[in-house]
């Protein structure tokens, strides 16, 4: 049996993959099991931030692989250390918990916040989290919780308790919700809206998520774990929206293609996670460490200057395309809004020579960061040829 008959006997049913087996690559070329070739412009869902097998991270993994692969966290090693001091240096947050996933790094961003909420008011008296529609946070059963989108949630009732769901870019309904009860504890989200079609939030609502949040206690969570680690234009999108969060969390990117996830501690909540109230046996794996640290090490002010550049190549090509209704979202992170149904026009795509994803009905970009503007200019014709009607 081939990958494609195997993987539909032996592995569990929970995605519908396109009709492809992706053997190898470098940087943002991607090869098939029948030698064809592909524009990479979804880098393996914001993950591959330097593309296939970079070998600078590849130098930095192997290098740690051949020291120790694992120590667990009853023990110091090097790796993990520094890469939490770059997090913490680069961004104000003052400490790092690191786990294996998004999920798991929001998950530790829902504990923390439960937790400095309980240690100051009282575990009973204040434990909700505010999340905003079409939101996503993640498929473990608190995180899904987290995710304000109704169709993730059946078969899975009932989920963990004490998640409301407010109205994106609705100020008024947010105060409306959050800014008389003294239940919540934190509110939470994503600066652009992945999953939910990569749809940026406005500036004025952040910031009026910002200043509920700072007159009333209420811990400001940030999602950063799609538009992270460079992603958005900047180092994290937050950065661009003139709020400073209690706690972020970031996956996806940040480990090059191996699994990371991290959530970053602000000043109020430095000292709330204590011995034993969280832990992972994975989490801060030194090979995965290395790798991230080469990585984000790398994600400096030139590579930003040519995220933001590409981008405004991209939206400006794409806008004035025949088929294209609509371009959002920022950096390297963009959503396309065709007139033809996005499963069409990704699979034209494919036929072009792109491998592209969608979100909400949209087609969603999401190339490497160091991806070759000349890369770019072929997938952005390719694109166009696959939206004209
Ligand atoms: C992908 C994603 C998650 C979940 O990350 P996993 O690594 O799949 O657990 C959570 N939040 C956002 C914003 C995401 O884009």
């Amino acid at each position: 049996m081939n990958a494609k008959e195997l993987d539909s006997k032996y592995i569990a049913g929970t995605y519908s993959r396109f009709p492809v087996v992706l053997t190898h690559g470098r940087g943002s070329l991607v090869y098939d099991e029948e030698g064809r070739e592909y524009i990479d412009m979804g880098s393996g869902i914001a993950v591959n931030a330097f593309g296939i097998a970079d070998s600078g991270w590849i130098g930095a993994v192997t290098a740690q692989l051949g020291k120790i692969q694992h120590g667990s966290n009853l023990y110091y090693t090097e790796p993990g250390a520094l890469l939490a001091q770059q997090l913490c240096e680069r961004t104000g947050f003052r400490k790092v918990f690191f786990a294996n996933s998004g999920a798991e790094a929001n998950e530790c961003a829902i504990k923390c916040a439960r937790k400095y909420a309980a240690g100051k008011y009282g575990a009973e008296n204040r434990y909700k989290i505010v999340t905003l529609k079409n939101s996503f946070h993640g498929r473990t059963i608190t995180t899904l919780a987290a995710t304000g989108q109704d169709e993730y949630h059946r078969d899975f009732q009932p989920l963990t308790p004490g998640f409301l769901y407010a109205e994106a870019n609705n100020c008024e309904a947010l105060r409306e919700l959050a800014g008389g009860d003294d239940s919540i504890a934190a509110i939470m989200f994503e600066p652009v809206q992945g999953e939910g079609g990569v749809l940026p939030l406005d500036k004025e609502f952040v910031q009026c998520i910002a200043s509920i949040c700072a007159e009333r206690d209420i811990l400001m969570i940030c999602d950063e774990v799609q538009t992270g680690n460079g992603r958005s234009g900047t180092l994290y999108a937050y950065m661009q929206f003139g709020i400073v969060p209690d706690i972020m969390t970031t996956a996806k990117g940040l480990g090059g293609g191996l699994p990371i996830g991290a959530c970053l501690m602000g000043e109020k909540v430095k000292d709330t996670m204590t011995p034993g109230s969280h832990g992972s046996t994975f989490g801060g794996n030194p090979a995965v460490c290395a790798g991230a640290l080469n990585i984000l090490s790398r994600i400096d002010d030139k590579l930003l200057a040519e995220v933001r550049a590409k981008s405004e190549y991209i939206v400006n090509e794409l806008k004035a395309a025949p088929g294209v209704e609509s371009v959002d979202g920022m950096g390297l992170m963009l959503g396309v809004k065709t007139a033809k149904p996005v499963g069409d026009v990704v699979a034209a795509c494919r036929e072009n020579g792109v491998l592209a994803l969608t979100a909400h009905g949209k087609l969603r970009l999401l190339p490497a960061l160091n991806i070759p503007m000349e890369l770019v200019e072929k997938a952005v014709a390719a694109i166009k040829a696959a939206c004209a009607v």
